[in-house]
């Protein structure tokens, strides 16, 4: 099986980089990306235990870039990983992060909550700290009963503690990776929440204007008609099909790596296409 979307301590997931590649290995994955968003801190544990365990492993990272009302994240593959500009990016909106949670803590305090940054990073494995862990927090301390109820409740965009992330422009997030020698996807492209198939259409052909490079088009909650939809327009942009999981580990515990919510099965022509366009894009 291919998972080219997963995600570690490192950020809001709980398995560490070279956990998750093992687990990879038990669940029958062969051939991996690790996409932490806005870190690629990683990137070496995770290679380095894949090459011990067998699995071929391409180096990725997520960017939430800026969009409303709904999420775009943009997925980054086969960079230079020393790559000046993209380590700057990444520093840049990491200081964004840590200058956010303590206002997230502070309109927590104010509702009455009892919490302090350490608790939360406590639960960040040494990681960026993120809502997920504010979630994590608040349900060990009995002030939700479900992680889920932490986000409806507080954290997510619009709700009482919410406070607003720093992100890079489409067009920086797509020039970063491709300055990087990296091949930029749009992820997870139902959660830009578009309104019919033709507002899709138009973001992606603008994406596509930007530079865009892939779509991920087979996704953990994917169904079969979403898959087609995406492939079509996939091919209208000259966009390479990609796929996976979205693994968090436990955070998100009915989605497992290589098969996602059930049904995902990630073409082994999406490994070659985008190895292809890795190759294609280093600079000789
Ligand atoms: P952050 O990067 O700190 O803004 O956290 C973003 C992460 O929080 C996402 O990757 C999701 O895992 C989680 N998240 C954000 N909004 C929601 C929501 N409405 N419900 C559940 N999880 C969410
Ligand atoms: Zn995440
Ligand atoms: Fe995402
Ligand atoms: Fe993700």
């Amino acid at each position: 099986m291919i998972d080219l979307h997963t995600h570690s301590t490192r950020s809001d997931g709980t398995l560490s980089p070279g956990a998750l590649m093992r687990e990879a290995g038990r669940s029958g994955v062969t051939r991996i990306a690790l996409t932490d968003h806005d870190t690629i801190d990683g990137l070496d544990e995770a290679r380095c235990e894949a090459e011990k365990d067998g699995i071929a492993f391409v180096a990725g990272l997520e960017i939430s870039a800026e969009y409303s009302p709904g999420t775009m994240h943009i997925l980054g593959y086969g960079f230079d990983e020393e790559n000046e500009r993209l380590v700057d990016r990444v520093r840049y909106v990491q200081a964004a992060r840590e200058r956010r949670n303590p206002k997230i803590i502070e309109k927590l305090n104010r509702l009455g909550m009892e919490v302090t940054l350490d608790e939360i990073a406590a639960e960040s494995g040494g990681g960026l700290v993120g809502r997920p862990h504010f979630a994590t927090v608040l349900l060990k301390k009995g002030y939700v009963s479900k992680r889920q109820e932490a986000f409806d409740r507080y954290l997510a965009k619009g709700k009482t503690a919410y406070v607003d992330k720093v992100r890079l422009s489409p067009a920086k997030s797509i020039e970063v990776i491709r300055n990087a020698g990296g091949i930029a996807v749009l992820a997870h492209p139902l959660q830009l929440r578009a309104q019919d198939s033709e507002a899709l259409d138009a973001v992606v052909r603008e994406l596509a204007d930007l530079g865009l490079q892939g779509m991920e088009c087979y996704y953990r909650n994917h169904r079969k008609s979403d898959e087609d939809e995406f492939l079509v327009l996939a091919r209208r942009y000259g966009l390479i099909a990609t796929g996976g999981s979205d693994f968090h580990g436990s955070n998100r515990p009915e989605v497992h790596l290589g098969t996602g919510e059930g049904r995902l099965r990630v073409p082994p022509a999406c490994w070659t296409a985008l190895q292809n366009a890795i190759e294609g894009s280093r600079p000789n």
